[in-house]
């Protein structure tokens, strides 16, 4: 699977303040292990319209100071430029079926309002870009980040043309994604902290595989998040690079096409070897 980053969003955005988990050095220890990645371009402000409210993407880019637009979610002068080409990225990969590298991450992010480190949802632009200039029909998102999507949710909670999966630790930030909160195509499996690779594996027997085949998907997009790992320093998950691999060669099976879009992961020494894991998973199903 082609990797697909941009490298200005290693220094783009930058955190304030600078011990804040979502930072530019993110981005520059993925770029320096895949340095063979295929450059994406900014997505246009007519794409992020698909997902989010014109006049929250106005005040993006009217931006000239740092400013919090929620209590963990700076932005600044750079950050609609970081925005436009995260989520470019994410819909060359669902084109090219390609694992997007991306930062800020996008699963919090609401039609109108940044959330959780995100700003723009990639995944949910990628997902409106493979319906409306790809022509594919059905998409199916996989979220593994320990958080829950509230944001994909969010956004296509009223959609049956996609199906909206997260496993993630709960009860946990964001406090959505809880018990008796899915439906006909959104599927919520909170997991109680310690959750590590037979627990998952379990949720993909039990749950996620019989809901992604039965919903025939043409694209199965993946939010690719790490923080569900045992040493990330901001949930209690139990994964190992062992189970993300594993992971994502189950998913490299569930429907005909498939890409994948960073979202979180916040131990910069495991990262790189995570998204590897992930890329190794993928193509040992031929993807
Ligand atoms: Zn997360």
């Amino acid at each position: 699977m082609e990797v697909i980053s941009h490298p200005a969003l290693a220094h783009l955005h930058p955190a304030r303040p600078h011990v804040h988990p979502e930072r530019p050095e993110r981005l520059a220890r993925l770029l320096e292990r895949f340095p063979g990645f295929r450059e994406g371009s900014p997505a246009t402000r007519e794409q992020i319209e698909r997902v989010h409210e014109p006049s929250y993407l106005a005040a993006l880019d009217a931006l000239h100071e740092e400013v919090w637009l929620d209590g963990d979610t700076f932005a600044g002068p750079t950050t609609w430029e970081a925005a436009r080409l995260a989520a470019g990225c994410a819909l060359l990969a669902a084109r090219e079926q390609g694992f997007a590298l991306v930062r800020p991450p996008g699963h919090h992010a609401l039609p109108a309002a940044a959330m959780g480190f995100c700003v723009v949802n990639n995944v949910a632009v990628a997902a409106r870009y493979a319906q409306a200039e790809l022509g594919l029909e059905r998409i199916a998102i996989v979220d593994l980040d320990v958080h829950h999507g509230n944001g994909t949710e969010a956004i296509f909670r009223d959609d049956p043309s996609v199906l909206f999966v997260s496993l993630h630790q709960w009860p946990f930030y964001p406090g959505t994604g809880g018990p008796g909160t899915s439906d006909e195509h959104t599927l919520n499996i909170p997991l109680p902290a310690g959750s590590g690779d037979a627990e998952y594996a379990a949720a993909f027997t039990e749950e996620v595989e019989p809901a992604v085949r039965g919903f025939e998907p043409d694209l199965v997009l993946v939010s690719a998040g790490f923080d569900a790992h045992e040493a990330d320093p901001l949930a209690g998950m139990a994964l190992t690079r062992d189970g993300f691999r594993e992971l994502a060669r189950r998913l490299a099976v569930l429907g005909p096409r498939l890409a994948a879009v960073l979202e979180g992961g916040y131990n910069l020494e495991t990262l790189p070897d995570l998204v590897e894991a992930a890329l190794e998973g993928f193509a040992a199903e031929g993807r």
